[in-house]
């Protein structure tokens, strides 16, 4: 048995990576365990995760505010209570909307897999697309 506790990762918010357009807050709840890693992520109005994939997938737990996941063709809007799972190998990205925080809670299975940045035209073209409810494109 092993607990994570917050104390463990003192220090592992705020600091931005490669992988993310904006300002974001990472937070390890749980290290890489058994092909395992849960993040819970703070995002600021308009930051996004790059383009990337999960070998076994994904589940994102909204725990607060509204944000989009988007995978090759479709983004969705997520708000606080959604659960959504990205199946191993889809590529996706996942972030604010441009005028909300988004915080979720993110289960990653098995190893991730980063790539290019979301420019700007096609996060704004999935924002446009939020003024629709759960709109798909
Ligand atoms: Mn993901």
């Amino acid at each position: 048995m092993k607990i994570s506790r917050p104390d463990t990762f003192a220090g592992t918010s705020g600091k931005p990576g490669s992988q993310f357009t904006g300002d974001v807050h990472p937070y390890v709840t749980m290290a890489a365990t058994d092909g395992v890693t849960i993040n819970t992520v703070t995002f600021t109005p308009g930051a996004r995760t790059f383009w990337h994939h999960h070998e076994n997938g994904q589940i994102l737990q909204v725990l607060a505010g509204r944000g989009l996941v988007a995978a090759e063709g479709e983004v969705r809007v997520i708000r606080a209570g959604d659960t959504v799972w990205c199946p191993p190998g889809e590529r996706h990205w996942h972030g604010a909307a441009p005028d909300s925080v988004m915080i979720h809670t993110a289960i990653s299975l098995g190893t991730t897999q980063w790539a290019e940045e979301v420019d700007d035209s096609e996060y704004a073209r999935g924002a446009t697309d939020e003024q629709g409810d759960d709109h798909v494109r």
